[in-house]
């Protein structure tokens, strides 16, 4: 996780804050997953994760320009 690098944005050269996204839904709060490949849908619980790896996104936010960049 890269929760202690201090990142530079690569298009203003401006303070990269580190941050993370949230879904939020119906009275759930979640931080975004990323996994591997294609999405599957599944009929039994909209997508089919098993077997896929899952990794939190972080994502850092340019404090002058307002660029996003993700790691996972
Ligand atoms: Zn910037």
């Amino acid at each position: 996780m890269p929760t202690s690098r201090s990142l530079t944005c690569p298009r203003c050269q401006g303070t990269m804050e580190a941050g993370y996204t949230i879904d939020v839904g119906y009275g759930t709060k979640a931080v975004p997953k990323w996994v591997a490949g294609e999405p599957q849908k599944s009929i039994w619980t909209g997508l089919k994760l098993s077997g896929k790896d899952q990794l939190d996104v972080s994502t850092y936010r340019c404090r002058r320009c307002g660029y996003l960049e993700s790691y996972a």
